[in-house]
């Protein structure tokens, strides 16, 4: 029996690359059903030079040249339609393959992913010992396609029903040999990401964990320290401590000191979540002596009445002694906000921001829209909280009873402009000599390039030369000429790779005219017929100029009448226009 598993990065944008996609729980599933359980499977997993790079044509391919017998796909946020939409199109080619979901987005509250024809099975909760167990069922009844397994924790998409919950491992001294075992080698990723506990004592109302684990699981310190030499050996510039609330642990004290020991030379950095609150200035000199760089901590909201509503209070002046102890120290200190809270008003949130602003207790501020995660106790009772939110990923809030939509997007708004940042920053327009499309028959990067020169009718890519992030660039001295072409080369990318980030780019040249507005009104509405994207949903509520969703428009007219541009830009909001920066209409 041969088994793929696949994860599927946050889509990048044009130039952007992929960081921090290690298929980890890829990685546990591998070893825990292959060395713990003995099952004779041959496992594979898709390596990230493929995953991270590939639009969805190609990796349709890759995907069906393996001829899998399972594929098992690890479904974020980010990914979960694309994960979903390449499994029907594998099935359609290929029927037979079992098609197995996990991770995060699995869970008994997400019908529509549960629910959707491709699933064959869905592992809800900690996955290692369904899916080996799921292995083993399929192993012993090959060929014999009727017999429906019950195993605790499988969802079987032809019985649909909620099946027995699964208990939990007792420890992580079997999963946690991954790296050991040469199942992931961190010098890719240029990181090592380590769990040494599975489990949160903690019961945020937004956060998926403490539905997950109902207890804490640990990894032994002996196991923790070989992993600490392995990534010294790897050179690998940060160990990243996947660990819910690092200073959870009775024992924090004596982790911190065992944490310094394994990185005596600083050969790397440690970065971790945690609460500011318990950290005193012994714990903030210890983790610098241990080599942290960062940690980021949740503030989400000072008001007491969301706090009360999210089981999450915070003690300000503990807050406060925590963050000064580690800035003291020189860690850099990452403090998150959250926006749309059931119990925040404006005034609340703006409180909250101007606490932060104010006291310069931080290094950097992320400010997020509350996403109502499945799984999550705020999705249990969105209801009785009056909480209405996108019905697909990332599930962004969209208003609340002390909340309107505009009143959430003012407040975003407002934290850019108070710490003079942007969230979600894309990247600046590529020079034209950026990246080269890929050669026939080649393998796409993430980000590829066609400059494409619409006056002498270029070869197109086949669907397969796509990347996940992928640029049209168009050139001409006449684009009057050329409407229905420009809309042609964007339906032959997407048509094929609806979930590529396209950027389309109209490069007008000295001396040449603005596009008709009917061919630039064309060009959207090709980028937007489709179902919607992950970041088509993200970005639909934050609208600026050329960032409606996972496709862009860009026009760049450095030559062009102002006036005409200014109407332009207001006629068409979803459009950037690019001109130069001395113009009056920047
Ligand atoms: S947000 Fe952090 S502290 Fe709260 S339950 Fe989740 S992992 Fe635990």
């Amino acid at each position: 029996m041969t088994v793929l598993l696949l994860q599927l990065p946050i889509p990048p944008f044009g130039p952007e690359t992929v960081r921090g996609n290690v298929p980890l729980a890829a990685a546990y599933l591998k070893l825990y059903a292959q060395r713990v359980e003995s099952i004779a499977a041959e496992i594979e997993i898709l390596p990230s030079s493929l995953a991270d790079g590939l639009g969805d044509a190609a990796m349709l391919r890759e995907i069906t040249d393996r001829r899998p017998d399972v594929l098992g796909l690890s479904c974020y946020l980010w990914n979960v339609e694309r994960s979903l939409y390449l499994a029907e199109q594998v099935k359609r080619r290929m029927p037979q393959v079992r098609v197995v979901l996990g991770g995060p987005e699995i869970t008994h509250d997400n019908a529509w992913v549960l629910e959707h024809p491709a699933v064959d099975y869905a592992v809800i909760g900690e996955g290692e010992q369904t899916f080996a167990e799921l292995l083993r069922f399929l192993a012993e009844r090959s060929g014999d396609a009727t017999s429906s397994p019950v195993i605790a924790g499988l969802w079987d998409g032809r019985r649909r029903s909620i099946p027995p919950s699964r208990r939990q491992l007792a420890h992580l001294n079997d999963v946690g040999r991954v790296y050991l075992e040469g199942i992931l080698d961190p010098a890719p990723y240029n990181s090592l990401f380590l769990e040494t506990i599975r489990g949160c004592v903690f019961k945020c109302g937004f956060c998926f964990y403490p539905k997950s684990f109902d207890r804490l699981a640990y990894m032994d310190d002996d196991l923790a320290a070989a992993n600490l030499a392995l990534a010294r050996r790897s050179g690998v510039s940060e160990v990243f401590l996947l660990d819910p609330t690092l200073n959870q642990r009775r024992d924090f004290t004596d982790f911190l000191k065992l944490l310094a020991a394994g990185n005596a030379h600083h050969s790397f950095t440690y970065s971790a979540e945690l609460r500011a609150e318990g950290i005193r200035t012994e714990h903030a000199r210890l983790m610098a002596e241990a080599g942290f760089a960062e940690v980021e901590l949740g503030l989400q909201s000072i008001d007491r009445t969301a706090q009360a509503l999210m089981h999450r209070t915070v003690n300000l002046p503990a807050f406060e002694r925590g963050v000064r102890a580690l800035l003291d120290a020189g860690i850099r200190v990452r403090v998150d906000l959250i926006v749309g809270l059931p119990g925040d008003t404006a005034d609340t949130v703006r409180r909250g921001l101007d606490y932060l602003a104010n006291s310069g207790l931080f290094t950097e501020i992320q400010v997020f829209r509350l996403a109502v995660l499945p799984g999550t106790d705020f999705r249990r009772r969105y209801r009785e909280l009056g909480l209405e939110f996108q019905p697909h990923p990332p599930y962004h809030v969209l208003r609340t009873p002390t909340l309107s939509s505009d009143e959430i997007g003012d407040l975003m708004r407002e934290a850019e402009s108070l710490f003079d940042t942007e969230f979600d920053p894309l990247p600046e327009v590529p020079e034209r000599s950026w990246g080269t499309p890929a050669s026939p028959g080649g393998t796409p990067v993430a980000g590829t390039q066609w400059v494409i020169d619409l006056d002498a009718s270029p070869r197109r890519p086949s669907p397969e030369e796509v990347g996940l992030a992928h640029i049209l660039r168009f050139v001409s001295r006449d684009f009057s000429r050329h409407g229905a072409a420009m809309r042609s080369w964007v339906e032959n990318v997407l048509d094929h790779n609806p979930h590529t980030t396209l950027w389309i780019v109209v490069e007008l040249g000295e001396g040449v005219d603005l596009p008709r507005e009917r061919d630039l009104e064309a060009l959207l509405e090709a980028c937007y017929r489709r179902p919607l994207s992950y970041l088509d949903w993200y970005f639909s509520l934050q609208p600026k100029p050329g960032r409606m969703g996972a496709k862009r428009i860009t026009v760049s007219a450095p030559h062009s009448p102002v006036e005409r541009v200014e109407g332009l830009r207001r006629r068409l909001p979803g459009i950037d226009f690019v001109v130069p920066e001395t113009s009056p209409v920047q």
